[in-house]
């Protein structure tokens, strides 16, 4: 025992310590719990709603039963719902909360809580009595299970053929890489990345402090890589120590690599040279350490600056593993939960899913099937982070019962294969989603009086703009177009959404993908576009392998996730268009190329050495289709014929494509193509503007006749249409070659005359009649060669593999731009693009840690559904 303190010891200790007599200094305040930056927020927003109550109608006494429920009503009519374009109504549930903040608010306010039975009564009010006041949404919350051929659909929607272009390619790297954490740590969504409710605190998962990397000698006496990250739990800001963190190695057996958890994490770390000792996965990979020891990869401050530069952190020390991207480089900003949950709703609709997939979903299963594989509860709990043993069975545990009721009278052995496929259920799928609406729909739409009404407006909008006298007046006519726009677009998104939602129900089970009337445009828009972006082509046949990561296939793939890390541009120079040391290839031109921006890159390289070739061989000619230089004049033209007597090597998608600028195929004009009295080459003409292919197109269009039947012209099809209209839909459609603006042919309120076409919007809901011209309405033009014949031809890259199994369709916006484009880009940054998105950020107070349920997101949608002058 230690020596005893006597009263003067402690005196005098008090004084060595400065020990102030005088308390006067000190608040007389009490001293309430810290509340999360969002939780205070939503502490504030309602206690204004109940002063301004108070103001309006004169009467603050809570106790007052007329009062509260009075309040509560209020309350509920500003309220709008988390869906509001498709349900304004609110859920009980997000009242409920809000009187919960309200009640808590208030005992922290007046020093004292209201009494059991007041704050009682308010929540039976609002779930018995309160929809008889105001219309509720009282759909009950349904739980989804991302399981696991969910899962593996995201990863190959992401990896295998995705036409959505991000911002910056890194991001598709930390989407997927995302992905898997959650999924393999049951992650939540505001854990790895910024959450909602401690935005502006740049919390997240970052480097060195929460990502340990292993190599250690396995059971196989074999070196593996293990990353371990730690989750920023929710609920445990005061718990660090407690924090949940997950090993996760390298080795998963005979699994592809798609699925490797290690591979985003290592791409990531060696793109922006976060390793302190090493440079390239081939040091790592040869790192032996002896059986039963390990060695630990220390991690640093990035060494590689992306696109340039690297700029300071701002919140945090350590590096964010997710960092937000800017043209000059990573910003020390954290990426946000937001942006996460936006990109994997996106990605869903993107993989055919007609729910909005949330983080929850992936978190939820992770819970479930760690539940089914048998740990102990203390084992689960602190896999998922939580501190109550209730949470899994009261929010996770699903509705199927997982004991095999027949197994287990019977004796039967434990099967674990059936109920994963009923949690899976509510998460509805259609392979070949709309991404669009088909041309007929879309222009019924342009056509509609509201939409009439809209353009109208805009038209009038345009022209004013253009005779605006000062800059100021411009700026405020532009800004109310934008408006205008908007409405459109949420016009549009809403019907669009109609034709998505209902496909996946109505889908025909055991329908192939083929036999899917679904337009194809976006499914076959990665094939075409696959040559300018040599990684992700190669990734795309790399990634499904069942090959270790340290085989020489999965070092490929780990350096080709590499360099989309490092990229700024997804797209690469046309191969045959390609600048040399940054110059012009062409002969005796060294003009430096590299700055221009790419559509005069690429124009300027071809024009030029299609002109020196000439020069020096006296003809030049590119065949777009092959990607190869001819240098004779007959040569070229028998090369052209050969395309022409095998219509399956040319592309059925006759339309211009660009990327970013960067030329993916030219257009070819359907009737040229099907003119025989023209010469080879005239007839596989290359297009290298829409411009110009229009301009062949409308010599076409002048000659036809509304009253006389007409044909597609091209090699691909032989079917017949009534109308100019109806072929212009087809062009779209199937071919890629946007209906002209001008719509001179039809007379408002007219119908072409196709079956089971909806008379207006409203109708659509009532089945899907609608008719296109698809693979089934029309027989494509046989031809006599053989399979094997084609083998011979050079051709290495283009879809007429979609071609031989039936034409495919394409839903609008074929030209130009293709996906994305930098238009994207400004509309990530602004999020000006998404309406649903504010209404989003407005009611996140409204929710709980499922926040991210929210709204079906419509920018999903191609913003030149609402752009002019595209079409
Ligand atoms: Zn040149
Ligand atoms: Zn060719
Ligand atoms: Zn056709």
């Amino acid at each position: 025992m230690g020596k005893r303190i006597t009263r003067e010891m402690r005196e005098q200790r008090a004084r060595e310590a400065n020990f102030d007599p005088d308390k006067s200094k000190l608040s007389g305040e009490r001293v309430l719990r810290g509340l999360e930056p969002c939780v205070e927020r939503g502490y504030n927003d309602m206690w204004e709603i109940w002063e301004e109550y108070c103001e309006t109608s004169q009467n603050c006494d809570i106790f007052d039963e007329q009062t509260k429920k009075h309040f509560i009503i209020f309350l509920a009519k500003i309220t709008k719902g988390m869906q509001s374009l498709k349900d304004p109504r609110p859920k009980p549930s997000s009242i409920w909360q809000r009187w919960k903040r309200f009640t808590a608010n208030w005992a922290r306010k007046k020093g004292e809580q209201l009494p059991h039975d007041v704050t009682n009564s308010g929540t039976m009010f609002i779930r018995q009595e309160l929809h008889k006041h105001v219309p509720l949404n009282l759909k009950p919350h349904e739980r989804h299970y991302l399981t696991e051929i969910h899962f593996k659909n995201l990863l190959q929607q992401l990896w295998w053929n995705d036409w959505y272009l991000f911002p910056y390619p890194i991001y598709r790297v930390y989407l997927s890489a995302t992905l898997k954490l959650c999924m393999y740590s049951s992650g939540r969504v505001g854990e790895y990345v910024e959450s909602t409710a401690r935005l502006g605190s740049g919390r997240g998962l970052h480097v060195p402090q929460d990502l340990t990397i292993l190599v250690i000698c396995n059971r196989k006496n074999q070196p593996e890589v293990i990353i371990r990250p730690t989750r920023d739990a929710k609920g445990m800001s005061e718990k660090k120590n407690k924090h949940p963190q997950h090993p996760m190695a390298e080795d998963i057996e005979s699994l592809p690599l798609y699925l490797n958890p290690v591979l985003e994490p290592l791409a990531i770390c060696l793109a922006r040279g976060l390793f302190r000792d090493f440079k390239t996965a081939d040091e790592i990979f040869a790192l032996e350490p002896p059986p039963g020891e390990y060695y630990e990869l220390v991690l640093g401050t990035p060494s590689i600056p992306l696109y340039g530069s690297q700029l300071p952190g701002e919140y945090f020390p350590g590096t964010p593993f997710f960092e937000v991207m800017s043209d000059k480089g990573p910003t020390g900003r954290i990426l946000n939960a937001s942006w996460l949950d936006d990109g994997l709703a996106k990605l869903g609709r993107r993989g055919g899913y007609d729910n909005r997939i949330s983080f929850h979903d992936i978190r939820a299963e992770a819970l479930v099937r760690a539940d089914e594989n048998g740990y102990s509860k203390d084992e689960l709990m602190k896999f998922a982070g939580h501190g109550d043993p209730r949470m899994f069975f009261e929010s996770y545990m699903p509705a199927t019962s997982s004991v095999g009721g027949v197994e287990n009278i019977l004796g039967l052995a434990r099967r674990r294969d059936i109920s994963m496929h009923f949690r899976g259920l509510s998460l509805r799928r259609h392979p070949r989603l709309w991404q669009a609406l088909p041309a007929k729909v879309r222009q019924e739409l342009e056509d509609s009086p509201e939409c009439a009404k809209l353009n109208d407006q805009i038209g009038e909008l345009t022209a004013r703009i253009q005779a605006a006298s000062t800059d100021d007046m411009r700026q405020k006519l532009q800004d109310q177009r934008q408006n205008l726009y908007k409405q459109k677009h949420q016009l549009l998104a809403i019907k669009l959404d109609t034709w998505q939602l209902r496909l996946p129900k109505e889908r025909k089970p055991g329908t192939t993908e083929h036999e899917d009337n679904t337009p194809l445009y976006h499914w076959t828009w990665f094939e075409r576009v696959a040559h300018l972006m040599p990684e992700r082509k190669r990734l795309s046949r790399l990634l499904p392998l069942s090959v270790p990561l340290r085989s020489p296939e999965g070092r490929q793939a780990l350096e080709d996730m590499i360099a989309i890390c490092r990229q700024k541009n997804p797209v690469s120079d046309h191969p045959n268009l390609k600048p040399v040391n940054g110059c012009c290839p062409a002969h005796g031109c060294s003009m430096e190329v590299e700055s221009l921006p790419a559509k005069k890159r690429w124009k300027h390289i071809y024009r030029c050495l299609k002109r020196s070739l000439q020069k020096q061989h006296g003809f030049a000619s590119l065949c777009f289709i092959c990607c190869s230089w001819f240098m004779q004049e007959a040569e070229f033209a028998q090369h052209c014929q050969y395309h022409l007597d095998r219509p399956e090597t040319i592309p059925i998608q006759y339309g211009y494509l660009e990327v970013r600028g960067m030329i993916a195929s030219p257009g070819y004009c359907p009737q040229r193509l099907g003119d025989a009295s023209k010469s080879a080459t005239e007839r596989l003409k290359a297009f290298l503007d829409p411009q110009s292919l229009k301009k062949d197109m409308d010599k076409y269009y002048e000659v036809l006749e509304d009253d006389k039947p007409m044909e597609c012209g091209s090699l691909h099809c032989d079917v017949l249409f009534n109308s100019v209209l109806e072929l212009q839909y087809h062009y779209q459609d199937v071919h890629c070659i946007p209906v002209p603006r001008k719509r001179s042919n039809v007379k408002p309120g007219e119908k072409s005359g196709a079956a089971g076409s909806p008379q207006d919007g409203d109708n659509t809901s009532s089945g899907l009649e609608f008719h296109i011209t698809t693979a089934g309405s029309f027989k494509r033009k046989r031809t006599e060669t053989s399979d094997s014949e084609i083998i011979d031809l050079p051709v290495k890259r283009h879809n007429y593999g979609s071609a031989c199994r039936g034409p495919s369709n394409k839903l609008f916006s074929p030209n130009q731009t293709s996906s994305d484009g930098s238009r994207d880009r400004t509309r990530e940054d602004s999020s000006s693009g998404s309406c649903d998105n504010d209404d989003n950020k407005n009611n996140s107070l409204g929710v709980t840690e499922a926040g991210g349920l929210a709204s079906v997101s419509l920018s999903h949608i191609d913003p030149r559904l609402f752009e002019p002058g595209t079409w």
